[in-house]
């Protein structure tokens, strides 16, 4: 994240549910570390165009935009580190599909980063 012409890591990362019109939605979450602003940063893809975007929100906007966005967390980082040892710098999730006799039985959903760990987080059963 960027602000007071430094550039900072995220003190939080919400993982959201997909829209409609947008997948792979982020929050990322800091307090400057110059100036000690609130900050929040919606990334995501619009589906349509498969375009991804950014949108900064400080302060009374940061604080808001987390209250909107309470309801669609599906995982944060701070939780899945409490909870779990997670790859060095957990970076995107990846889903398995498990298969048997050509059907698929059952989805792994990952957690990797760019080093090629990975660690398993959710296993959907389809029956
Ligand atoms: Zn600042």
């Amino acid at each position: 994240m960027r602000h007071c012409n430094s550039v900072f890591s995220a003190q939080d990362i919400w993982y959201l549910l997909d829209t409609d019109e947008c997948k792979n939605r982020r929050l990322y979450i800091a307090d400057c570390p110059i100036c000690g602003k609130k900050m929040a940063l919606y990334s995501y893809c619009e589906i349509k165009s498969g375009n991804f975007y950014e949108q900064y929100f400080y302060s009374g906007g940061a604080l808001r935009i987390k209250e909107k966005f309470k309801k669609d967390i599906t995982s944060t980082m701070l939780r899945f580190k409490t909870k779990q040892k997670m790859p060095f710098g957990f970076k995107y999730g990846k889903n398995k599909e498990i298969k048997r006799n050509g059907r698929i039985v059952a989805i792994e959903q990952y957690a990797c980063d760019f080093w090629g760990n990975e660690i398993l987080v959710k296993k959907l059963e389809n029956d």
